[in-house]
């Protein structure tokens, strides 16, 4: 089947090496002059590295694994303690930090040279009558295929097409960055969330190749017409360009652990601001020939950390169905009615984090902090296919 796939970002490049493998004829059509492999560290959980095994993505040294996940408060009290190792020996595949960009530069390492198309940006999709799908970009050209994917984003052009919604903002953003200074973790293989006062958190973990992600959370009160302007600028509660370090520390300069060492090692030019948003997930994704995959179609906060893996569990449920079903079109259907639960599960507990610090800074449990790793364990399964946590039923590899 010939296949269009709108978006360069993790999901349309994972979605493009999983169908090429399955013997389809791929292209990727990117509205940037090349590859977006900027961005954020990611976590990817159990189930997303189990499924990029399982895809024949080569992961080879890539990232960092992480075995422990321990929460914090602001003070310095240990309040919670995962041990993804454990989950590591169950799933048979281990919790890795990573950043976005070197996923997706190593993906595009594995595709057939030419599949992705850059300064392309789809402006419509059109259903021709004799059949299939036609996209037409900004330049006046014009591709037609027997598919459509929307991996766009979260503010998708694909889906603004279909639904005309946009994501709302959740009231929160993330000042973030990378860096290769050396900052203590007490443990290389460790990823430090500390919670503060009002929304106030702050994450740090290793993300291989020398490299530390770093995120602090802010308040952002912008609205849904400030969103898509780059950096978040469109509002002041993306801070004035020059002004966002000297802003992280007032706010943060008093916590414990590795924050007064990171804000001390970070410079100006490596914060990015991302504000947080969330879909209403629908209840299709689509129609005939045409899906959304990844952000386009379950935009989730970074706090909750499983945009990537929502949009690999995508990736692993749409290729199944498409290797089964006989009719392309109702393997669509079938993909959307796998994931739309499981992704209405993730989407609504992201909703909720935004109010758990005082919870959790409220935790009195051992010096060592509550024991979570079974807490995590039903996160991540509830939000996975793959480990057999949809409504609709497991889609188990090798079933
Ligand atoms: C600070 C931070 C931390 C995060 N932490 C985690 C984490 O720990 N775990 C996790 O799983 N996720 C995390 N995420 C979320 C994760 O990064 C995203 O969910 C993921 O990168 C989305 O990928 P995507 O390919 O769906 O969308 P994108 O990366 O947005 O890619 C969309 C692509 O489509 C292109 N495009 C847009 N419009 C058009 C058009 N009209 N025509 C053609 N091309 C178009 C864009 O240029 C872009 O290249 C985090 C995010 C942030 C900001």
């Amino acid at each position: 089947m010939r296949i269009i796939v709108i978006g360069a970002g993790v999901s349309g490049m994972v979605t493009a090496f999983a169908l090429t493998s399955a013997g389809h004829e791929v292209e990727v059509f990117e509205s940037a002059p090349r590859l977006r492999a900027g961005g954020n560290g990611v976590m990817v959980w159990h189930n997303g590295t189990a499924i990029l095994r399982d895809l024949g993505v080569d992961t080879d040294g890539l990232g960092q694994r992480i075995d422990r996940m321990d929460i914090w408060s602001h003070r310095g009290r240990r309040l919670m303690r995962c041990d993804t190792a454990a989950l590591a020996a169950e799933f048979g595949s281990c919790g890795t930090a990573l950043m976005r960009g070197a996923l997706m530069r190593r993906v595009a390492g594995q595709l057939p040279s030419g599949t992705v198309h850059f300064d392309k940006r789809l402006t419509r999709v059109d259903h021709p009558r004799t059949g299939g799908v036609l996209a037409e970009f900004t330049d006046g050209t014009t591709v037609r295929g027997d598919l459509l994917l929307g991996a766009d984003g979260y503010r998708s052009a694909v889906r603004a097409q279909l639904f005309g919604d946009s994501p709302t903002p959740t009231g929160l953003s993330s000042w973030h960055g990378a860096t290769r200074a050396p900052i203590d973790l007490g443990d290389e293989h460790a990823a430090l969330t500390y919670y503060g006062p009002g929304a106030g958190l702050f994450v740090v973990h290793r993300v291989g190749d020398g490299l530390t992600h770093w995120a602090f959370e802010m308040r952002w009160r912008g609205g849904p017409q400030h969103l898509g302007v780059a950096d978040g600028r469109g509002h002041p509660d993306a801070g004035a360009p020059g002004t966002r370090l000297a802003t992280l520390r007032a706010r943060f300069g008093d916590w414990a652990g590795p924050v007064r060492e990171t804000l001390a090692a970070i410079e100006e030019e490596e914060i990015a601001v991302a504000p947080h948003t969330v879909h209403r997930i629908q209840s299709r994704w689509g129609s005939g020939p045409v899906t959304l995959i990844g952000d386009a179609a379950h935009a989730v906060p970074a706090r909750i950390g499983m945009g990537v893996n929502q949009a690999l569990e995508d990736v692993w449920v749409l290729t199944r169905t498409l290797a089964r079903a006989g009719d392309p079109v109702e393997a669509l259907r079938a993909y959307e009615r796998a994931r739309v639960p499981v992704t209405r599960k993730v989407a609504s507990r992201a909703r909720m984090m935004r109010f758990v610090n005082p919870a959790l800074l409220a935790l009195r449990f051992t010096r060592d902090g509550l024991p979570s790793t079974s807490m995590l364990r039903a996160s991540i399964v509830s939000g996975s296919n793959y480990l057999g946590g949809g409504r609709s039923g497991p889609v188990r590899a090798g079933s």
